[in-house]
């Protein structure tokens, strides 16, 4: 039995990298005091990996920026756009590399970066690969062979390169011209992969990991075909190197039969994501195979104690039925989406502490599994499962996780608790006649521009370096400018604008009990952006109001509505790193009751308006189709829960951003918001067809301005996007609004866009 490991994380656990990096783009290091940096983050990862007793090592899990982007430069899939830029003598690889990832606008050169998107239902962003129909590829990088003979040099025979396989290349990228499959492109890209285990035989691997998590969705048959011919391939070009393919973070499901006919050395399963996979296995004939398995018992994807008992039961299955010398021990995927080391918090709750594992105590975990079982009298593994079973014990019991009141309060809910006093048919005309507002009316998303001033305020507060005292009047004095400045320019419904916020989930977090923070738990989300998520630990209570004082003193300050603004308990959900001992959907509901007390108590102190944010309802959807149904049943009662403890004459607005509405159209009706932002700029409103062709009922906001960019949309633009609405939906439910909040702008430019949408409302106004 041998214990592994997928992936490391890459960006050190002091974010080594995500400085490195940003000094390098700022051009305060040059291009070798970068890959010093990186060559140290490797070396650190693999002797911690050896430390640890991990047996197989993963190398090329290191990238710059991204896994998929770095597959793009080995293969040579590098769009067009670039190619000017690329062939210049003075362009070094990573400055080509960068220019992909970031965008590159100097020089008289404007190209624009690639596209980005989510890693499966992960909160880590790939760079899209670009396809074209007359694509071709040809090996253009040299890292996958640097980096294996770097790690030979320190881990010497248990360097296991990592490859991201050619189906999941293609698929995971998109094609730029129709006309063409980017999985016919197979034929041509395999030559490239060719070359690369030529050489890496060449150099002594003797085991390959191939990476194809789109196993983990639901494939067509021809895209089943396309694996198939792959690792059939490479077995008959490459009889002596083991593969060992994974795909995580789902069953294998309907792909599983032709997983197991594969001709490959092992296969990885996710066993925290898709347990029963390992007795679907069973019971076929797999015992009389050959092939390995990678137990995947160790939770990649979150922060929690190895349950080590129960991860030697499931072993213990496995090797009954295969003996120990067809098992890996492994985390269920890479260990990317977990912070480096527990080791590095020195201020974290002694007693949550306890119970919570980062990437380096998680290799631990699969070590001690694996030694228990090569060495069940192995006198320090036996201490540390005597401890783990302690440590279950206490946090399955542990007061400060269980609430008897909060579990009631979710168990009693019930079909009236999810639904507001009357249909959206009655709540129009009563929320039209208390809010007295115009056709089209103007909004905003919630936030304004953080300024310098902003962050450094909060900043000290946190530390503790100013009284409470003066850091509240300040925020009264920024908040009242921001009232009176949208007054001004004529917005009808106004926002205090978050200036008191960090981040729009930390905020709650930070109020709310069953949360804790850690300080250096960070994650990386794309590139150099990392982001720290909250730990929901235990049950979820709201000591006391959030968000009332500020919306209630921006309200006193004038008399038209100020929106209230909340986030979301899909949102909260989504973005923290949640307690694995309760179904999601109970930690939802326990937030949503949370919010709800929020909701009714804004309403109490006179707020009419108010905002529940769900930007990350879509990107919790399940990978696979046949678990949706569940996923959007339970998110969506949790924000009806949220939302419906008001009157009739309270408007409840949602905001969504970055999501695509065609398959889901029906669960956003059924969340009856009366009124929904949502992103549309960048689509010209397409996004909206979804919601026409639905008849969707309640109002919208379609975003009539890109925020993600300076620059100042046209007055003519933004009326040409409102007729464009105007075409599908009915006027009186049309709300005039940009795409998100406003955060990440400065003050000139969005003063400037929003004098124009006002300007563009008043004069569609005018012709109705
Ligand atoms: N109210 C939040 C803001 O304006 C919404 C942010 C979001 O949708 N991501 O910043
Ligand atoms: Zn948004």
């Amino acid at each position: 039995m041998i214990a592994h490991n997928l992936g490391y994380p890459r960006i050190g656990s002091h974010r080594e990298l995500k400085r490195a990096c940003e000094q390098f783009w700022a051009g305060n290091i040059d291009v070798n005091q970068l890959e010093a940096t990186g060559r140290e983050i490797r070396r650190t990862n693999w002797l911690t990996q050896h430390a640890a007793g991990i047996a197989r090592i993963p190398c090329n899990d290191f990238s710059f920026y991204d896994q998929v982007l770095d597959m793009c430069l080995t293969t040579g899939a590098i769009p067009k756009r670039f190619t000017p830029l690329a062939e210049r003598p003075q362009t070094g690889a990573l400055d080509l590399y960068f220019a992909m990832a970031r965008g590159y606008q100097q020089q008289g050169f404007d190209l624009k970066a690639m596209e980005m998107t989510k890693w499966f239902d992960t909160n880590y962003h790939y760079l899209v690969p670009e396809f074209t129909a007359d694509q071709s590829f040809s090996l253009t990088s040299e890292t996958i062979f640097n980096e294996f003979i770097e790690a030979q040099g320190i881990v010497g025979t248990a360097a296991k390169p990592v490859l991201l396989g050619p189906v999941s290349f293609l698929l995971l990228g998109k094609e730029k011209e129709a006309g063409f499959d980017r999985l016919d492109l197979l034929d041509r890209l395999l030559p490239v992969y060719e070359q690369i285990l030529i050489r890496l035989q060449a150099l002594g691997a003797d085991w390959i990991q191939f990476d194809e998590p789109v196993l983990s969705l639901d494939l067509t048959t021809k895209q089943q075909a396309a694996i198939q011919q792959v690792y059939g391939w490479f077995h008959e070009q490459f009889p002596a190197i083991n593969v060992l393919l994974a795909s995580y973070f789902e069953c294998y499901g309907a792909n599983l039969e032709t997983v197991l006919a594969l001709p490959v050395s092992a296969i990885h399963l996710d066993l925290v994501r898709c347990p029963s996979q390992l007795d679907d296995i069973l019971k076929t004939d797999f015992a009389q195979q050959q092939t390995q398995l990678s137990l995947g018992v160790v939770d990649g994807r979150n922060v929690w104690l190895n349950d080590l008992a129960n991860a030697q039961q499931l072993i213990q299955r496995a090797v009954d039925a295969l003996g120990k010398d067809r098992i890996l021990v492994a985390p269920s995927c890479s260990l990317l989406h977990v912070p480096c080391d527990l080791d590095a918090e020195t201020n974290i709750d002694p007693e949550v502490r306890q119970w919570l594992a980062f990437a380096k105590q998680k290799l631990a975990e699969v070590s001690t599994l694996v030694t228990l079982f090569a060495h069940p009298d192995d006198a320090a593994a036996l201490a540390v499962l005597a401890r783990n079973k302690q440590l279950i014990a206490n946090r399955r019991q542990a007061a400060r996780i269980h609430k008897p009141a909060v579990k009631e309060r979710v168990a009693n809910l019930t079909a009236a608790d999810a639904a507001r006093n009357s249909p959206f048919s009655v709540r129009q005309p009563v929320q039209a006649q208390a809010l007295d507002l115009p056709l089209y009316p103007t909004t905003t998303i919630g936030s304004f521009p953080q300024t310098e001033s902003v962050r450094s305020y909060r900043a000290k507060r946190k530390k503790g370096q100013i009284p409470v005292a003066e850091y509240d009047a300040f925020i009264e004095t920024e908040t009242e400018a921001a009232i009176r400045w949208q007054e001004e320019i004529g917005l009808d419904v106004l926002v205090h604008g978050e200036f008191e916020r960090n981040d729009m989930v930390e905020y709650f977090g930070e109020l709310l009990d069953g949360f804790i923070f850690s300080e250096n738990g960070w994650v990386q989300s794309y590139g150099s952006r990392c982001v720290k998520p909250p730990i929901i630990y235990g049950d979820v209570e709201r000591p006391a109001p959030m968000t009332v004082r500020w919306s209630a003193y921006a309200q006193s300050l004038t008399p038209k509505p100020v929106k209230g603004m909340l986030t979301g308990p899909v949102t909260i959900l989504q973005w923290s790193f949640v307690r694995d001992d309760q179904p999601r959907r109970d930690t939802c509901l326990q937030i949503a009751l949370a919010i709800r007390d929020e909701v009714v108590d804004l309403e109490a102190a006179g707020i009419n308006v108010i905002q529940i944010d769900e930007p990350a309802i879509r990107e919790g959807l399940p990978l696979r189709r046949e678990n949706r149904e569940a996923y959007l049943t339970w998110a969506v009662e949790a924000f009806r829960v949220s939302a419906s403890g008001v009157q009739d004459h309270t408007q409840i607005h949602t905001h969504m951003c970055y999501s695509e509405f065609n398959d889901i159209i029906e669960h956003i009706a059924r969340m009856d918001a009366d009124v929904i932002t949502i992103e549309t700029s960048r689509s010209q409103m397409e996004l909206l067809d979804a919601f026409a062709a639905f008849n969707y009922p309640n109002e919208i906001g379609p975003g009539v301005y890109d925020i993600h960019s300076p620059r100042v949309p046209t007055v003519a633009e933004m009326v040409e996007l409102l007729q464009k609405a105007s075409g599908v939906l009915p006027a009186r439910n049309i709300w005039v609004n940009p795409d998100c909040g406003l955060k990440t702008r400065r003050w000139p430019e969005t003063k400037q866009a929003l004098i124009n949408m006002v300007q563009a409302a008043r004069s569609v106004r005018e012709t109705v």
